[in-house]
């Protein structure tokens, strides 16, 4: 969520710096797709479907921008296939930086990063990134149609199959209103959007591209609870049957994962099931849970 003091050392980092400046552009999506230099070239690299089974070993890293700070240290933790894991932990401890890495934005300074035992450089990228699915906290449509924006990541959709996405999303009705329907522009140019709604058009994104990684960047500001209702409605059958790593605000998300990963300062100090995690005198989860959750 947070690209704090990137500078422009790198594609992923100037997608960062644009995201943040520029806001929402058909460019933002077509620097995506390109490929970063990364340690293995895609010879040989792997291009048969992914499962979905995620493990950091010591994983290390370090922002080429930003060599002082050592923003992963030592992270460990495996995500199964079909697993929900959720990372949380206070604003700059290095959940964002995860994702990022998985989506191989960024090259590991050190340890390993596997995909069904795989290292993750091994994989041809387009491969790679075309078996995950990111569901960001505020979601950017390009300037487009609605049918253009949730086929996005199957350019060849049928008519039916972006209707199917748009209705398990909970997004058809809201386009069915529009006069355009699903011609709709939208952007910039087009019709706006509320959170909610463009988050439902990811979500039907993604479910069309049908991932076997989601990565879940929950909004930390609260939709109006209708919006709300809806959206987490639409989570909640995008993650069925495949592995999801949420950057997690809500208690229902967090109570409900497999697995919760506590990031403080780029350390994982805290692991299991809310339960587990409850009960640790002293723990940063406990405290963290009572501050934020008592009044829900
Ligand atoms: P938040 O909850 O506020 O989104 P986070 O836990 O996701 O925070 P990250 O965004 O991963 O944290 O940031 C971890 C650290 O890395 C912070 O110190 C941040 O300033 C730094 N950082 C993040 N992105 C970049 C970047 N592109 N270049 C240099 N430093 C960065």
């Amino acid at each position: 969520s947070t690209f704090v003091g990137a500078s422009f050392g790198g594609i992923a980092e100037l997608y960062a710096q644009i995201q943040k400046a520029i806001g929402a552009t058909e460019r933002v999506f077509e620097l995506l797709d390109e490929t970063p230099e990364k340690i293995n070239s895609d010879k040989n690299a792997i291009s048969e479907k992914i499962k979905g089974n995620v493990s950091f070993k010591n994983v290390a890293f370090t922002y080429p921008s930003r060599k002082e700070i050592q923003v992963l240290k030592n992270v460990n933790f495996t995500a199964e296939f079909g697993q929900k894991i959720a990372i949380v932990g206070p604003s700059g401890a290095g959940k964002s930086t995860i994702s990022s890495l998985l989506l191989r934005f960024y090259d590991i300074t050190s340890g390993e990063i596997t995909i069904d035992g795989k290292d993750i450089y091994d994989y041809d990228l387009e491969n790679l990134r075309g078996n995950m699915s990111i569901v960001p906290q505020d979601v950017i449509l390009f300037g487009g149609t609605i049918k253009e924006n949730i086929a996005y990541g199957k350019p060849d959709a049928t008519d039916e199959e972006i209707i199917k996405a748009a209705k398990q999303a909970n997004a058809f009705n809201f386009v069915d209103g529009f006069p355009e329907k699903f011609e709709t522009v939208v952007g910039e140019r087009g019709v706006k959007l509320s959170g909610g709604q463009r988050q439902r058009i990811a979500i039907a994104r993604a479910l069309l591209k049908n991932p076997s990684i989601l990565i879940l960047d929950e909004a930390t500001s609260s939709l109006d609870s209708e919006s709300e209702k809806l959206v987490q409605e639409a989570l909640e059958v995008l993650m069925e049957g495949r592995t999801s790593i949420i950057i997690a605000h809500r208690l229902s998300t967090i109570r409900n994962a497999d697995k919760i990963l506590v990031l403080d300062n780029g350390k994982i100090t805290e692991e299991g099931t809310h339960q587990e995690l409850i009960n640790l005198e002293n723990g940063i989860y406990k405290n963290l849970s009572n501050l934020q959750f008592s009044n829900s």
